[in-house]
């Protein structure tokens, strides 16, 4: 299927590993132009070269959590043009009991993983709008409306993330642009099968057992009973920053596995 996007430009922020990464590559190979962004400028680079044979790809690297960071990250992307998709891909995560979580630390998750998006949805969604033509996909989480206990603050962020798509989609009636949220679930991407190898090694499992154990252990509502891959979630992406999903507005979009036992 071609989904429409040659010279498109997509911004995807965080994308120098995990499912940002498999975005902005997915993105690429459908003729997109992207810009990929991290924190640091090495490894911005490094994914731009790794990136360069799948199409045209630009490196801005900015810690988009800091309001500074981001005006200069805005005024480095108009350079290459008006951005007609916009993935809000970054996301940080901890897990903690609640109570041991400061004020500090639940300000930096709403700037991380939420005031991030807003900056740069405000700063790009009004061209959009101007041009009749648009995506916006928010990555939450499975986490924003199956809250974690021991990850209160991310899920609450996340959810916050849902409700922030919802109602910039309201304000895009009657527009060709959209904008809605995705909700990954676990998800293999080297952050998480660091972590799997580690805690399989501690309890001297094999990986495989030690991820069936978890699944029937942690994610007994989980319909796949796996991880989703990197892939998985970034073509669900791909078709929602397509022009072929045109129909799909204020939507959040599960790539969860079923772990949401509701229809
Ligand atoms: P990851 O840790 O592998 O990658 C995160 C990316 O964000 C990296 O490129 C990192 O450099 C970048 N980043 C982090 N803070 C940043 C900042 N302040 N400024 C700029 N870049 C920053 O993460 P991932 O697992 O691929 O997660 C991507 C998104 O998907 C996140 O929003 C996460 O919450 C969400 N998600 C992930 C899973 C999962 O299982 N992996 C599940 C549900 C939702």
């Amino acid at each position: 299927m071609d989904l429409q996007m040659k010279n498109k430009l997509a911004v995807v922020t965080g994308s120098t590993s995990g499912i940002g990464k498999g975005i902005a590559e997915v993105l690429l190979k459908e003729g997109a132009n992207v810009i990929v962004n991290g924190r640091s400028k090495e490894r911005v680079d490094s994914v731009v070269k790794e990136l360069s044979s799948f199409g045209e790809v630009y490196g801005i690297a900015a810690d988009l959590s800091l309001q500074h960071e981001s005006e200069r990250f805005v005024e480095e992307v108009h350079k290459h043009g008006a951005v007609d998709i916009l993935v809000n891909n970054m996301g940080m995560f901890e897990v903690k009991p609640f109570d041991q979580v400061t004020d500090e630390e639940w300000m930096t998750y709403f700037q991380t993983n939420v005031i991030s998006a807003v900056r740069l949805t405000r700063n790009f969604l009004p061209s959009m709008l101007e041009r009749n033509s648009g995506r916006v996909l928010n990555i939450a989480s499975e986490a924003g409306v199956k809250p974690l206990s021991q990850m209160i603050p991310y899920s609450v962020s996340k959810g916050a993330m849902i409700s922030l798509s919802r109602g910039l989609a309201e304000t895009t009636k009657g527009t060709n642009v959209t904008v809605n949220s995705v909700l990954p679930g676990p998800t293999w991407t080297e952050g998480v099968a660091g972590f799997m190898k580690g805690a399989a090694a501690e309890e001297n499992k094999d990986l495989e057992q030690f991820t069936k154990d978890y699944f029937k252990d942690n994610e007994p509502t989980s319909l796949i009973q796996r991880f989703a891959t990197v892939e998985e979630v970034a073509n669900t992406v791909a078709y929602l920053a397509s022009p072929l999903s045109s129909a799909i507005n204020g939507s959040a979009q599960r790539v969860e596995g079923g772990i949401i036992r509701s229809v």
